[in-house]
């Protein structure tokens, strides 16, 4: 059994991966019905510090992985005392922190952007000096989709700002001038073997991810130094499990790392249909203790995200026969949601 802790779209698509190897899951998360419980064998509803809960949960599965990448590290903690937690507990909390995880990816080898620590309105007064204008002022915590991110352009912003951000522990970021953004997924077995996805690129719309094309078309040389960069930060977190990196590169061809998540990840969501295992699968597989799956291309393709109301227009989608169509049976389709994506080879 194959215990995911988190019940949204990665650990349903995590648990059908599973399933195809024979494993049923067991999801562990706080809300009710969710994408995940639905495809899962058994599902805890309970909240991720309830340590009964949590026990129950380590004695009915084999070992645990996470789809959502802000459990509790304390949750994390608790499991491994009985059962092997993959990623382990440290490499997810460097994920968590954004100042801890720039640090991190710094000492790997990647360029990172210029930050400062930002605990007043007056740092992000410092910030616009050392940093330059504008900065973008991120949450150390719990940030995603552009969510508890501000620019900011002038001193005179920098109390609005720190209030519109709740008062909570951020950076500060220097502006990077980038002509795209690519991602990296390297896959990691129990014998410490490595596997690494091609680099992909991802473009953004309001923050959230539209659109992946796999591989990222004419990445050059740096293709290889991304693939190398991400093995390397997977192999350093001792992580069993997958490894998603996210990068901006220049205008002038360098490649800077933005932020990382120990869990599947939506650029990598080309690969259930075009690559020759699913980063799904590869998850399941290092999870579970059995060596990798062939991370090979079968073709290049472009993967889209359907983003709230545009889940609607699923039944024209799948008129075109090259569509892959991938839904989360999520009920309500607020705006900007994920709600599924396709795949389609180009
Ligand atoms: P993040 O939450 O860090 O992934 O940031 C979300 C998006 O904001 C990124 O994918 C970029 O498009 C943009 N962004 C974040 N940080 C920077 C930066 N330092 N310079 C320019 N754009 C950024």
């Amino acid at each position: 059994m194959l215990g995911i802790l988190g019940g949204g779209q990665l650990g349903r698509m995590t648990a059908l991966a599973a399933a195809k190897l024979g494993y049923r899951a067991h999801v562990f998360a706080p809300e009710s019905p969710c994408p995940a419980g639905e495809v899962a064998w058994a599902t805890t509803v309970a909240e991720y510090d309830d340590a009964v809960a949590l026990q129950r949960f380590s004695d009915a599965v084999d070992a645990v992985t996470v789809e959502f990448e802000n459990v509790p590290e304390a949750a994390l903690r608790q499991l491994a005392q009985t059962r092997p937690t993959r990623p382990n507990a440290a490499a997810l909390a460097a994920a968590q922190d954004r100042l801890v995880e720039k640090a991190f990816l710094a000492d790997v080898g990647f360029e990172t952007a210029p930050i400062h620590q930002v605990d007043s309105a007056d740092d992000i007064v410092a910030a616009l000096t050392t940093l330059g204008r504008p900065v973008i002022v991120k949450t150390r915590r719990f940030g995603y989709d552009g969510k508890g991110q501000v620019r900011v352009e002038s001193p005179a912003e920098a109390e609005a700002a720190w209030a519109a951000l709740g008062k909570a522990p951020s950076i500060a970021e220097g502006l990077i001038d980038f002509a795209r953004e690519v991602s990296v997924i390297a896959a990691r077995d129990v014998d410490g073997r490595v596997a690494c996805y091609p680099a992909v690129e991802n473009i953004h719309e309001n923050h959230i991810l539209r659109t992946t094309l796999a591989p990222a078309p004419d990445m050059g040389a740096l293709a290889g130094e991304a693939e190398r960069l991400t093995a390397a930060a997977i192999a350093r977190l001792d992580l069993t499990g997958l490894l998603a990196i996210e990068m901006f590169v220049t205008r002038d061809g360098r490649l800077i790392a933005n932020e990382m998540a120990p869990r599947p990840h939506n650029s990598g969501h080309w690969t259930m249909d075009f690559a020759a295992t699913s980063q799904f699968e590869q998850l399941a597989r290092a999870v579970m203790g059995l060596p990798l799956g062939d991370v090979a291309v079968l073709r290049p393709a472009m993967m889209r995200n359907l983003l709230g109301d545009e889940a609607n227009t699923w039944p024209a989608l799948l008129a075109d026969p090259g569509v892959r169509l991938h839904l989360y049976g999520k009920r309500e389709a607020r705006p900007g949601r994920k709600m599924g994506h396709w795949n389609k080879a180009l």
